[in-house]
């Protein structure tokens, strides 16, 4: 499930003392000059196939001490008597962070929802590093908001904004503290809703792809507030920006994260994956930096920053919805794929002359996933992806290698992400046809990209309008 830097893993076990017993992903880190792991999400089933019910769990040794401190102070106790007394709500609100986080269980494996709530329990409260952990993951928790009111802030802490990114297929979060060479990462989390699902064919936002899409919103709303990000910026590209029923979306984003939501032009949206992509970076000469999306793709040539950028209404999914129909792809399909993105490119070529540059760097899940494929990687590391080099070459042949496979077979791979298998053929398609038209024999494989782009500017634009959020309870 998920990813993970090998970095992490280390400092996890750091953490903990042994061997964690489960695979896991971070989901929120503590920030400053030592940032580390703050929770960890883990998988439901150990490495044994046991049910392992603590899906969130703190490791951020200040904040198990600090949490602690409350325990023995007999906290555990008054606090579930509280709820027993049901009176303003608390009671109940801590009965739906249990099934919330049961559900959330079992959005990875079906039956542990039935494994109890927060800390494994179904009622009252067991263990108050539990609650936290779900809290800071972006839980709507009564009893971790409580604790958070208490033990907070477990470090000094700087400026932090979080950035959200609305793409065709995915919806990404970055959480971010701004420091004196840059961005500190708190949290970076990616789930694939699928919200241009169509549009291209209906021209509306498909309900249950906007529900999916609001869900996640929610979450990240209140893990950017739980992580103290005082701006929130919720940016869509491509399919929204098509779609007639934006109104609905439009005030749920409001509702969830307090801030309105900004469709960006295909232009903007290359400049700020230019933005992103290059923070730090010394290249040789003029970047191209290209941005595969779900229904775009964004390609920004520059030196410093873009003196050009362009946006075509060719995607992964948009192409897959126009172009595939069989599983996997017959060869004519292959072919009317990468027709189109060469007629689409070649709008690109006269528009952007790509060539120009002396280095392309490929940002966004198609380029890292089939990168991911090219070296090889048993899980998806970003940190082993970040700046690495992918040749022409074995981009082909990952391309190859994924369109001779079925859907299910693509999506059996460890390093797929849930919901990516069936366009990235597509996408592969898009990646190998630019390297090959402007003259690459090599990409540079980015993490960073429109989100990073997004947050570097709001930190720019200075302290605006704070997130909103709930307060604490008030319990003494
Ligand atoms: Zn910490």
């Amino acid at each position: 499930m998920g990813e993970l830097r090998a970095s992490d893993l280390a400092a996890v076990r750091d953490q903990l003392g042994r061997e964690p017993t489960t695979t896991f992903s971070v989901v929120a880190r503590c920030g400053g000059p030592a940032p580390h792991p703050l929770v960890i999400r883990n998988h439901p089933l150990d490495a044994g196939g046991r049910p392992f019910p603590t899906r969130y769990w703190l490791t951020c040794p200040d904040a198990v001490r600090a949490v602690a401190r409350l325990e023995s102070d007999g906290w555990i106790r008054r606090l579930s008597e509280r709820a027993e007394e049901e009176s303003d709500g608390f009671g109940a609100a801590l009965e739906e962070a249990h099934r919330a986080y049961a559900a959330d269980r079992a959005d990875e494996v079906p039956e542990a929802g039935g494994w109890g709530g927060v800390g494994g329990t179904r009622r009252g409260v067991k263990c108050l590093h539990a609650h936290y952990a779900h809290h800071l993951a972006g839980g709507d928790d009564p009893v971790g908001a409580w604790v958070a009111g208490r033990v907070e802030p477990l470090h000094p802490e700087g400026r932090r904004v979080a950035a959200v990114d609305l793409g065709t297929n995915s919806i990404r979060l970055l959480v971010a503290e701004e420091m004196q060479t840059g961005l500190a990462e708190l949290a970076r989390d990616m789930v694939i809703t699928r919200i241009g699902q169509d549009v291209d064919r209906t021209g509306r936002i498909d309900p249950r792809a906007l529900a999916r899409t609001l869900s996640v919103l929610e979450r990240y709303g209140r893990r950017a507030r739980a992580l103290h990000a005082t701006s929130m910026r919720v940016s869509a590209t491509s399919a929204v920006r098509d779609a007639s029923n934006r109104a609905e979306l439009e005030e749920g984003v409001r509702r969830h994260t307090g801030s309105e939501l900004r469709v960006i032009p295909g232009e903007r949206e290359a400049e700020l994956s230019f933005l992103g992509a290059t923070a730090g970076l010394e290249p040789p000469g003029p970047v191209a930096v290209l941005d595969i999306g779900g229904g775009s793709t964004e390609l920004a040539v520059g030196t410093g920053r873009p003196d050009g950028a362009i946006s075509t209404r060719m995607g992964s999914v948009r192409l897959t919805e126009r172009h595939v129909r069989h599983d996997p792809p017959t060869a004519e399909e292959r072919a009317s794929l990468a027709r189109a993105v060469d007629e689409a490119l070649d709008e690109v070529e006269r528009a952007l002359a790509p060539g120009r540059a002396a280095i392309l760097v490929a940002v966004a899940g198609t380029a890292t996933t089939v990168q991911a494929l090219a070296l090889g990687l048993s899980r998806y590391d970003p940190e082993a992806i970040h700046r690495s080099t992918l040749a022409l070459a074995d981009a082909e042949r990952v391309l190859e290698d994924l369109a001779g496979m079925t859907v299910a077979q693509r999506a059996s791979l460890p390093v797929m992400a849930p919901g990516r298998e069936d366009v990235i053929v597509a996408g592969a398609t898009i990646l190998v046809g630019v390297m090959r038209r402007f003259g690459f024999a090599e990409a540079l494989v980015s993490e960073s990209d429109i989100l990073d782009g997004l947050a570097v500017e709001l930190l720019a634009e200075g302290p605006v309008s704070p997130a909103e959020g709930s307060p604490p309870p008030d319990i003494r």
